[in-house]
C-alpha cells in the first residue's frame, strides 16, 4: 500500500526535504509508491485532476527543485526495493529505491558481478 502525504499532513516537511534542503516548491501531495501499480494509480489520479507530476528517487539532485513542483504530485519511488535475479539470463531487475551498496551486498556470492566504485572500495578496504 502506498504512503500518501498531503500538504498539511504530519510528515509533509520531511517529505519535502531533498539533499539540498533549500527547495521553495510546495507540492500538493507526495505518493511513496511501493509497487508499479502505485505509480500507475498516481499518474492516473494526476491526469484526472490535471495536476503536474514529478518523479523522485534518491532526492540527491544538485538542482534543488527538479523533483518538486508547487501544487503538483511527487511520485517518490525510493521505497520500491524489490530485486529480481534471473540466473538463467544473468540479469537483475532492481527497484528504483535500492542503493548501490545494498545491491552489491544482495548479489554477493550469486555469480553476478557489478563494476562500480563501491566494488573498488571494498577491494581496497580488504587489502592490508
Ligand atoms: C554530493 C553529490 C555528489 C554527486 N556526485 C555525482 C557523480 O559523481 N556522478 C553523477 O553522475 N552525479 C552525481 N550527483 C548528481 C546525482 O547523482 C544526480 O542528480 C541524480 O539524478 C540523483 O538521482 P536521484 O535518484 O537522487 O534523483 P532525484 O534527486 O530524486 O531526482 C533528480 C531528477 O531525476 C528525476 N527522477 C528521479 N527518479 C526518477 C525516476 N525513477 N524516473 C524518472 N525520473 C526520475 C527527477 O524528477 C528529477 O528531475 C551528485 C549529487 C550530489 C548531491
Amino acid at each position: 500500500m502506498e504512503r500518501v502525504i498531503f500538504k498539511g499532513d504530519q510528515g509533509y516537511e520531511t517529505a519535502r526535504k531533498n539533499w539540498d534542503p533549500h527547495t521553495d516548491k510546495y507540492p500538493k501531495v507526495f505518493v511513496f509508491a511501493q509497487k508499479t501499480q502505485d505509480v500507475a494509480n498516481a499518474i492516473k489520479w494526476a491526469n484526472e485532476n490535471k495536476v503536474p507530476i514529478r518523479a523522485r528517487s534518491g532526492r540527491h539532485s544538485l538542482e534543488v527543485n527538479l523533483s518538486q513542483v508547487t501544487g503538483g504530485i511527487v511520485i517518490d519511488v525510493s521505497e520500491m526495493k524489490k530485486i529480481k535475479l534471473n540466473k538463467k539470463s544473468g540479469t537483475v531487475v532492481v527497484g528504483t529505491g535500492r542503493q548501490w551498496g545494498e545491491l552489491h551486498t544482495c548479489l554477493l556470492g550469486k555469480d553476478i558481478w557489478l563494476h562500480s566504485a563501491i566494488a573498488l572500495r571494498l577491494e581496497s578496504e580488504a587489502s592490508p
